[in-house]
């Protein structure tokens, strides 16, 4: 008899062990992730993860399109999950920490002003009350397939959509940028084309396919811009840098909630950024 009741508390003993070695581990590794989690926090604070559309149509043919079935479903998930989904104006705000950004924040641009985007688009943003960043290139204004100054004038005035400026002709501005009469056409006259024709003023420049270098960011801060958009990540501009805005480039694949939250959290821009 005693000799059982030595065995089963040996045994018990030996379970416990296992237990508590399991717990340990378990312990040890959600504090790694965690940490992980608080280092990226507290890197990217001022990071506001800004979304990248081009044209919304059901065209395979282009790699820069979404549907507009997920353009809607990408829309419906920030709307259901209480994204703070801000204008350009607090993406500033938030950067240069004259406001706290909240952890769920996010921003939606679309770039060279297709006329799908006031089709398919802008109904949805205007259902779920959600602003968005619309960069206009000036010559392609009233062209096929392109949004004319109706639409425009229309969005621009909701107050929901910002129309920022894509340049007049959509070229490579680091090559442009030895030419300073071309440089000001770009970025200066197509602004101006911008507010004349919107009757506001047009505070943000988006350059075309991300191309920029610092003479063309000074040019821009001169021009009156308040921040310049790009696309990809890069490492020789500072992350809060205004006038060097990261976006992150959306496309069909980005449906799935969990990978779509992924995307749209602050740790996929910054484990992009320092891979
Ligand atoms: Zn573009």
């Amino acid at each position: 008899m005693l000799h059982y009741t030595e065995r089963s508390h040996a045994g018990w003993h030996m379970k416990t062990n296992r237990k508590n070695i399991f717990l340990g581990i378990l312990t040890a590794l959600l504090a790694v992730v965690l940490s992980v989690f608080m280092y990226v926090d507290a890197k990217s604070g001022a990071v506001v993860p800004v979304l990248m559309y081009h044209s919304i149509h059901a065209d395979e043919g282009t790699s820069l399109f979404v549907s507009p079935e997920v353009f809607a479903k990408q829309m419906e998930f920030l709307y259901k999950r209480h994204y703070n989904v801000v204008s350009p104006d607090k993406i500033i705000a938030y950067m240069t920490k004259k406001e706290n950004m909240p952890i769920m924040t996010v921003a939606i641009t679309a770039d060279d002003g297709f006329y799908n985007f006031y089709k398919y688009g802008y109904p949805i943003l205007k259902k779920y009350n959600m602003p968005a960043i619309l960069f206009i290139i000036t010559d392609k204004i009233g062209k096929p397939g392109r949004l004319g100054w109706d639409e425009l004038r229309e969005m621009s005035d909701s107050g929901l959509i910002t129309v920022g400026c894509h340049t007049k002709s959509h070229p490579w501005l680091p090559t442009v940028s030895v030419d300073e009469k071309r440089l000001k056409e770009e970025i200066v006259v197509s602004k101006e084309i911008l507010e004349k024709g919107l009757g506001k003023k047009v505070d943000y420049l988006c350059y075309p396919n991300g191309g920029f270098n610092d003479l063309i960011k000074d040019f821009a801060k001169k021009a009156g811009y308040k921040g310049g958009f790009t696309t990809n990540p890069d490492r020789s501009s500072a992350i809060d840098d205004i006038y060097a805005i990261r976006r992150l480039k959306m496309s069909s694949s980005s449906v799935d909630p969990l990978i779509l939250w992924g995307k749209i959290s602050r740790y996929y821009a910054w484990f992009k950024e320092n891979r």
